[in-house]
């Protein structure tokens, strides 16, 4: 979500009214070097995650990701996404501690669980571009209304934040990418008001086995990065280098309350320093957003390690953010929501851009990449001259290896091919909206008619954390009312109506 001239002035408010120094947060350290999976959440569940004042008691589940072992996808239509594999109209996948190690028409491995993959399509799981996943607790209280705007609501509730409600959106939001087939998200966190709440996101996602790229960001209404914690984080969350959890930077958008170009550009630099990529919303409808991305051009500071947020007024830049191997993430579900313009993916992509989709907030839509693909179809129409329409495959590559790429993660997810590590998803042919015909293309059939509703089947470094439409680890009620009791206690500290009040 980017803070566009629509609303920029509700985010300077922000910055006007409130303080890191307002809010009820007990700092605890947690015990111990090395925290993963239900050791994380065990914690959690101790309290190690200052607790006071928080909206919920509710214990969180306390799960095991599930082993690794061996599997065989049989007999299903593998979409791979590799130019290497192709497509197999009836073929097998196998996979073997965490690790794609064979794809085949038919491959015989006695020792494997298997998966029957019958009238269903085996491709790789989407890749998110960015998304701030704290905020999955509004869902539904985003809206047009006075007071209600997304930024508005960020400036009520995201001061009042507890390491607690941190961890309890995070959580949501991963519940719901595995429910929908995303194997990898990039959490773009932007309100880490304390070391505790950047922990507090950290354990959702060790404890819920989503392959994540977590980037560290300003807290909401202030400007600059936590640039002293970010070492203690990269030690304590991703000093196991497995590729699943990755570190980077959350540079501040140019405009954002008093950020100039130069502080950006600075941000850039420490976070170059340290070896880590850097996200920027940047390029939106705002005036100054053109001039800064020239800013970054004219001084050399596109780069791969850069990724771009949103590119709505980027047509005059395609062609050098391409040559720098700038990515750019778009958001085609919120992008109209809150500029007045959609990105121009036709263009971007003749100019050979690296594209990927992104969440963004789910807050203002669900987490479906299904319908992303969609939206991003729609809006080449938009501005399309009629000549340069992506393609099926081209908006599935976006939402895979386009992702994947955009993360530096390309050798290891977003497609189907030995030796990368097994994210993938099973969608399935036989459901009321998929196809009745077989000699249909199943990328035409993901891109219109897909739903998250049809993925049977998630896989995420060869762990199941889907089986048969029901997540294996994650007990969902038990996070919807985390959820609801977190969103209760939030509004009841900022001072908005509370649950069971009409609100508008
Ligand atoms: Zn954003």
């Amino acid at each position: 979500m980017s803070a566009t001239r629509k609303n920029m002035h509700l985010s300077s408010n922000v910055d006007a009214t409130h303080s890191l120094d307002g809010i009820n947060i007990r700092r605890r350290e947690f015990i111990g070097a090395t925290l993963k999976g239900a050791a994380a959440s065990a914690l959690l569940t101790g309290g190690a995650v200052g607790l006071t004042g928080c909206g919920s008691s509710e214990a969180h589940a306390t799960p095991s990701l599930p082993s690794q072992g061996e599997f065989i996808f049989r007999g299903g239509y593998v979409l791979s996404m590799d130019p290497g594999v192709g497509d197999l109209a009836n073929g097998d996948v196998h996979i073997k501690n965490g690790a794609i190690i064979n794809i085949a028409p038919s491959i015989s491995a006695s020792s494997a669980e298997v998966i029957d993959a019958n009238d269903c399509i085996v491709m790789p799981g989407f890749v998110d571009g960015h998304w701030h996943m704290m905020n999955a607790l509004w869902r539904g209280l985003v809206n047009d209304k006075a007071g209600f705007t997304y930024f508005e609501v960020f400036g009520r509730l995201g001061p009042a934040y507890t390491p607690s409600d941190s961890y309890t959106g995070v959580k949501l939001a991963l519940t719901e990418a595995i429910n929908a087939g995303i194997t990898t998200v990039h959490n773009w966190s932007n309100n880490n008001r304390s070391p505790a709440h950047a922990d507090a996101e950290l354990a959702a996602h060790t404890e819920l086995g989503v392959r994540t790229r977590w980037s560290y960001g300003a807290p909401f209404g202030l400007s600059e990065i936590p640039w002293s914690d970010v070492p203690r984080v990269r030690q304590r969350w991703f000093a196991a280098g497995d590729r699943m959890m990755t570190l980077g930077i959350g540079a501040t958008q140019v405009g954002l309350g008093s950020q100039t170009i130069q502080q950006t550009a600075d941000q850039l630099s420490k976070a170059r320093a340290l070896g880590l990529p850097v996200s920027l919303h940047s390029l939106a409808t705002q005036p100054d957003s053109p001039d800064s991305i020239r800013f970054l051009i004219d001084n050399n500071l596109l780069g791969s390690d850069l990724q771009l947020l949103h590119g709505i007024s980027s047509e005059p830049y395609l062609a050098a953010i391409a040559a720098a191997g700038t990515s750019l993430a778009i958001s085609p579900a919120v992008e109209p929501l809150t500029t007045i313009l959609v990105p121009p993916v036709p263009a971007a992509m003749t100019a050979g851009l690296k594209l990927s989709i992104a969440v963004d907030t789910s807050a203002l839509a669900s987490a479906d990449m299904f319908m992303n693909m969609r939206l991003v179809w729609a809006s080449a129409h938009v501005r399309s001259d009629g000549s340069n329409l992506p393609s099926a495959r081209q908006l599935l590559q976006i939402a895979t290896i386009g992702g994947a790429t955009a993360h530096g993660l390309q050798d290891v997810t977003g497609s189907l091919r030995p030796g990368k590590r097994a994210d993938l998803i099973m969608v399935r042919k036989s459901d009321i909206n998929m196809q009745l015909a077989q000699d249909i293309d199943p990328a035409w059939l993901l891109v219109s008619s897909g739903r998250p509703e049809n993925v049977d089947t998630v896989m995420v470094d060869g762990r199941v954390l889907k089986r048969r439409g029901a997540l294996t680890t994650v007990k969902v009620p038990e996070v919807m009312k985390a959820a609801k009791d977190a969103l209760e206690g939030l509004r009841t500290r900022a001072g908005m109506p509370v649950l069971g009040k009409p609100a508008i």
